[in-house]
Formats: structure tokens, sequence, C-alpha cells
């Protein structure tokens, strides 16, 4: 019989250092395992990272997180999406909504219908048939329980909340289950000469600390899967060429929506995200066609309020290492990898490589075949996100500055390619294996950003005019009670998750 891990070491405590140590204390928690996290105030964290996808929700419940605990203590909203502003062109602007548009009729997606409802002439809008864009737009939410009815049981949702109150709200929660932190930086990483394995790190001041397991959450640096395991990295910024943001936080000047906001501008594009205390907004943009400076200016000059803090500049490049596990070693977060924060899925990448992690979960011989699953599907998981991000970028009728010109003629993947053939040859949209998003999220930027469906599934024919306008209208009115009935966001969150008041001098970040 083979040896168990007995000793995990997670080095670095971000977001997805503490995630990892949240998780796996949960699931070593009956075992002798012990779990180390190494993490230096010195060096910090990244301090971005504040919107999420609804996912996030089952890490939570598997945590046994209460959600309305976890929005007060990260002083967090409610998100139902994400409007897109001029991104199909200059004054377009569309709703890219958790949940769905509509509701399937006859076992066919919802959008074929409103195909062929557009095609009578009839132009309300995809956004105008999403449960979460009315919602948002109204300024609405509810958390939905059995007893709110079936349509309100269908608004999806996630969170924005603060970065580092949440990096806060793991460590405690980790701490609470033995995860012992150990304030201090990693000097050298040391490898067993036999097979190549780390076998320990050892600190400035001297301490070292050995391990069976390494979690190398380190952020950019990659310290261990790069700079000691040098596993190489995959470049994308061919197709997503933005390698620069600019972070900001500022005051609050009105209710917060529960919603992000991604506003387009000449060489990348803008976020917004309202928090209970402030609101996180960045320029992510691509240096080949912006100076620094002319990012910054911008972002300032396009703020609901004041600053709060002095703006946070960011280097990325896009993409993500050749191998995620490598040894014994495990790259989570952005040691892994990048992809721009457009559908704010770093946080759930994360949270994807600790469940695989979870799932192929070795002894401490470390099995090629789990190694390489684990590559191989998160290799798959960034793939498909990658190609969902650079059709945000192709499918524009911008053409008022170099980069928009850039992105638009660039030649894309073959994988998109057949995605974007399938979807304007009638709206077919297929998945491939475990793709994060699905038909909802790619009809809503296809079609929000001016991309033509050609037509529709001739199986949506078989309902007469008559019988597709009274189920679309009786959709309409459903969603207007449904939404009519939920509270305000934020009568919603006094009421339930209201998070204590903050000093003004709090560390802003976006
Ligand atoms: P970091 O936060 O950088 O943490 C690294 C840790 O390693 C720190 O604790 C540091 O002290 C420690 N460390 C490093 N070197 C050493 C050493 N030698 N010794 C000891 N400790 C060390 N994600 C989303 O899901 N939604 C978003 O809206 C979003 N927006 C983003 C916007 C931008 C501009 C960027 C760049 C990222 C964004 N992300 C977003 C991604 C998100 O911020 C990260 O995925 C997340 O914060 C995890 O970061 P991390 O923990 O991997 O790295």
């Amino acid at each position: 019989m083979t040896d168990t891990i007995r000793k995990v070491v997670i080095v670095g405590g971000g977001s997805a250092g503490w995630m990892a140590a949240a998780a796996l204390s949960k699931y070593l928690s009956k075992s002798d395992a012990s779990i180390t996290l190494i993490e230096s105030e010195q060096i910090g964290t990244v301090g971005v990272g504040e919107a999420t996808i609804p996912q996030i929700a089952k890490f939570n419940q598997v945590l046994g997180i209460d959600e309305n605990t976890f929005v007060r203590e990260t002083s967090g909203t409610f998100k139902l999406g994400i409007e897109f502003a001029d991104w199909g062109g200059i004054g377009d602007r569309y709703f890219h909504p958790f949940g769905t548009h509509g509701f399937d009729l006859e076992g066919l997606s919802f959008h074929h219908f409103w195909q062929r409802q557009s095609a009578t002439g009839d132009t309300t809008s995809l956004d105008d048939y999403a449960l979460n864009a009315r919602a948002a737009y109204a300024g609405k939410f509810i958390s939905p329980q059995p007893e709110h009815g079936p349509i309100i049981n269908k608004l999806a949702y996630a969170y924005h909340f603060d970065a580092t109150r949440y990096a806060s709200f793991l460590r405690k929660f980790s701490e609470q289950r033995n995860v012992e932190r150990v304030e201090g930086i990693v000097a050298s990483v040391h490898r067993n000469e036999s097979n190549g394995f780390i076998s320990s790190v050892t600190l400035e001041n001297g301490q070292n600390i050995a391990g069976d397991l390494f979690i190398d959450c380190t952020g950019f640096r990659g310290l261990l899967i790069d700079k000691a395991l040098g596993v190489g990295y995959q470049d994308w910024s061919h197709w997503l060429p933005c390698d620069r943001a600019v972070a900001v936080g500022c005051e609050r000047t009105g209710a917060a929506e529960p919603y992000t906001r991604s506003t387009a501008r000449t060489a990348g594009w803008q976020w917004r995200i309202p928090l209970q205390h402030r609101t996180g907004n960045g320029y992510v943009y691509c240096s080949r066609f912006l100076s620094a400076e002319e990012a910054e200016a911008t972002l300032l000059s396009h703020l609901d309020g004041a600053p709060i803090s002095k703006p946070n500049h960011l280097r990325f490049t896009t993409g993500h290492r050749h191998k995620f596990w490598e040894k014994n070693c495990i790259a989570i977060g952005l040691s892994a990898g990048f992809l721009e924060p457009l559908e704010s899925t770093s946080l759930h990448l994360i949270q994807s490589g600790i469940s695989k992690l979870i799932a192929l979960f070795p002894d401490a011989s470390i099995a090629d075949i789990e190694r390489d699953e684990y590559n191989r599907l998160m290799t798959d998981d960034f793939t498909h996100i990658r190609d969902f991000l650079i059709l945000h970028y192709k499918q524009t009728k911008r053409d008022d500055s170099p980069f928009w010109n850039y992105v638009r003629t660039m030649d894309i993947p073959a994988s998109l390619e057949h995605k974007l053939s399938l979807l304007s040859s009638r709206g077919r949209f297929f998945k491939y294996d475990a793709e994060l998003f699905d038909v909802t999220s790619w009809i809503a930027v296809y079609v929000g950003q001016g991309g033509e469906l050609n037509g529709y599934n001739p199986i949506a024919n078989g309902l007469t005019d008559s019988n597709v306008q009274r189920s679309l209208a009786n959709m309409l009115t459903a969603m207007d009670k449904a939404v009519t009935a939920m509270p305000t966001h934020e009568a919603y969150i006094d009421r339930f998750c209201q998070a204590a008041p903050v000093k003004a001098t709090q560390k802003a970040t976006t």
C-alpha cells in the first residue's frame, strides 16, 4: 500500500489560497492530513476579483456557509448578470443574464420562437424576455425560495464582494478548521533528487516547511509551478490582446445595482462593480494601443463618485500554464493562468480546480493518470472560456480605433469558428463536453453584439402564430408580475445582509 498524503502545503493567501484551504479543511477533516498555508503580508495579494458567477453558491453550500453571513461579511451585493455597453457598436447595450431568456417551448430553446416572432416585425428584445435583465434594470432582487413560485424560482444569481474581505472571511473559516497559517516569504524551493517532487520550502527567516503535496497559489509569480518546476506558459494574447488593467474604488452615488456593467472603450473595456460600501472600477486594456497614463485618465473620468484610493496598475498575459499539475504541485488561481475578467470566470476557475483536485485526490506517489486527467480537464475549462471571451471582441461592428480594427478582423480558433457557423445557421448551439457557458450566454452575446441567426429551427413552425404570440405574451406578463413582487435590491440587503460600515480610509480595490 502507498502512503497517504499527510501534509498539504499551500503557498499563497489570496482568494485562491484561502479557497483551497477552506475546501481542503472540510474534505480532509476526517483524515490525518494537516494543512499549512504560507502567505506574506509584505507581498500582499492582487486585491481584485470581485464579481462572480452563480456556481460560487455551490462552493459556499458545500462548505456550509450561510449566504446572508457571507454577503454581510464581504460587504457584498447580488449580481443578476452583466450589462454590456458599446460592445457591438457605440451606443449599443444588451444584458447577459444569469438564468434564461424566456422559457423553452415544445422542447426547443426559447430563442427559436423569439426569432420566429421577430421575423413578423415584433421588436421585443431578448433582454425583455430575460427575468434577470428585467429585475436588474428595476433594481430588484430576492433570493428565491420555493414559496415564491415557479417564475421567481428561475432567478439565478451570483455575488459581488470585496476581495480583501473575502480572503479574510475564508481565512477565519479555515483557521477554525485547523489550517495552520504561517507568515513569511518563501525564499527557496527544494526538490527531491530521485523523483523531482517538491520536498520543502524555506522562508526568508530560515524556517523550513516540508510537505507531500504543494498547492501553488502565489498568483502571477507562479513560484512553485513555474519558477521551481518550469512548466512553461501557453500564451493566448494573439486572440485576447488586453494585457494591462488599472483599478480604482470610488464612492457610491446611488443604490447599488444588482448587476455588473462592462463598457467597451477605445482599447479595451471598463468594469463597474457595485458593493455595499463603494463601487469597484477598472479599465482592462491593451498596452499596444494605449498607454498606462491614458488608461488611468479614461478610468478616472468615468467614475460615478470620487475615487477613494490610488489607481492600482496590473500586468498580465492571457493564457495558462502548459501543465496545471506537475509532480506533486498543483497550481490554482493566477499561478495557473489568467483569462481577463470580462465574464468573471477566474474565481470560478479556482473553484473548478479545487473540485477537480478533490475528485482526483492522490496518495503520496501521485499517479500519472490523476495528474494527466486534471491537466486535461483544466485545459478544456480554460479553452472553452477563452472562446466565449473572444466572441465578445470578434462579434462587433466597431471600427473606431486600431484596437477594435485588430480584434474585429483577427483570425479566431477553429473551435470558435465552428460555433459561430452553427449560430449563424438558424441559431444552433451545442456545448463542448462540460463547457461552462450555455445557450443563453452565447445567444445573449452573439445577438447582443449584432450577430445574425439567419432563421430558426423549422420545428418551431409546429406551433400556430397565435400560439406563439400568446405564449410569448404570457411570459412577459408573468415576468412583470414576478418583478413587481420582488423587493428592491437595497431593501433586501438592508433587511438580511447589511454590512457594518467601513472606514473611508480602508484600502479600496476592485
Ligand atoms: P494573489 O491574490 O496574487 O495572491 C497571491 C498570494 O501569494 C499572496 O498571498 C502573496 O502574499 C502570496 N505569495 C506570493 N509570493 C510569495 C512568496 N514568495 N512567499 C509567500 N507568499 C507569497 N476574478 C473574478 O472571478 N472576478 C473578477 O471580477 C475578477 N477581476 C479581476 C480583475 C483583474 C484586473 C485581475 C488581474 C484579476 C481579476 N480576477 C477576477 C481574478 C482574481 O483576482 C484572482 O483569480 C483571485 O484574486 C485569485 O488570486 P490569487 O489568490 O491566485 O493571487
